[in-house]
């Protein structure tokens, strides 16, 4: 039996790691729904979207297609138009543009539709912030991840780092807590836990631990 496992929380607590592992683990797919908004945003920032614009942001929205290649080391990235922008979109000015962006209800509602059919077939693993309440709200598994900012913080900026990005401390616990912010306080579908999501904060807690426990709860 083949379950859709939903994986939301703040940002960088670790969501992507554990839902790539526990994917792969399971044979599952695994989706990456902050890259959809990341992509969307590369596109709007590229052609000069006016984020007060409906009729602009309407067209520019049926002009995006986003999809997700394996590539030759069984890495999952992000293709927009047909072109990789896997790296493009983990750049700082992306992140610290997206949340503005995925706030418009045109921008949610076209890629929650688009999540909902990657994920009709069951057996996937899709993280972001609104999967388990709005996008999957009939999920088998719901997972909400927490840690402490600190620990956030120093991952996300030795990931960045590892991706050729030198980028300081403080810039990155800004872009956090600026995203966190946004994304729980917008109008539109507001990052929250789910009623019935385990709550996993990973603080204190290594890959191998976390992405165990997702796969003990998915199995029984
Ligand atoms: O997951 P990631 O940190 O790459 O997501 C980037 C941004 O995309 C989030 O800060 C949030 O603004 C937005 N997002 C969202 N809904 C999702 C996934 C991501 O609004 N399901």
């Amino acid at each position: 039996r083949k379950i859709v496992i939903a994986i939301d929380g703040y940002s960088a607590c670790g969501k992507s790691t554990t839902a790539k592992l526990v994917a792969s683990i399971l044979g599952y797919k695994y989706i990456d729904t902050g890259a959809m908004y990341r992509a969307v945003t590369l596109y709007f920032l590229e052609h000069h979207i006016s984020l007060t614009n409906p009729k602009e942001i309407a067209r520019a929205l049926e002009q995006i297609h986003v999809s997700f290649k394996v590539n030759t080391h069984n890495v999952s990235e992000t293709y927009l138009n047909g072109l990789n922008v896997e790296k493009e979109i983990r750049k700082m000015k992306i992140s610290n543009h997206v949340s503005q962006v995925s706030a418009l209800k045109e921008v949610r509602t076209a890629m929650v539709e688009q999540q909902r059919r990657m994920g009709k077939e069951r057996g996937v693993v899709m993280d972001g912030r609104d999967i388990g309440t709005v996008v999957f709200p009939n999920a088998e598994l719901k997972l909400f991840m927490t840690a402490d900012m600190m620990v956030r913080a120093t991952r996300r900026q030795q990931e960045l780092m590892e991706k050729g990005q030198l980028v300081e401390l403080d810039k990155v616990i800004e872009n956090i807590e600026q995203r966190d912010l946004l994304d729980t306080t917008r109008a539109e579908s507001p990052l929250r836990k789910a009623d019935d999501a385990t709550v996993i904060d990973t603080t204190f807690v290594s890959i191998d631990e976390q992405v165990d426990e997702a796969v003990r709860l998915a199995v029984t």
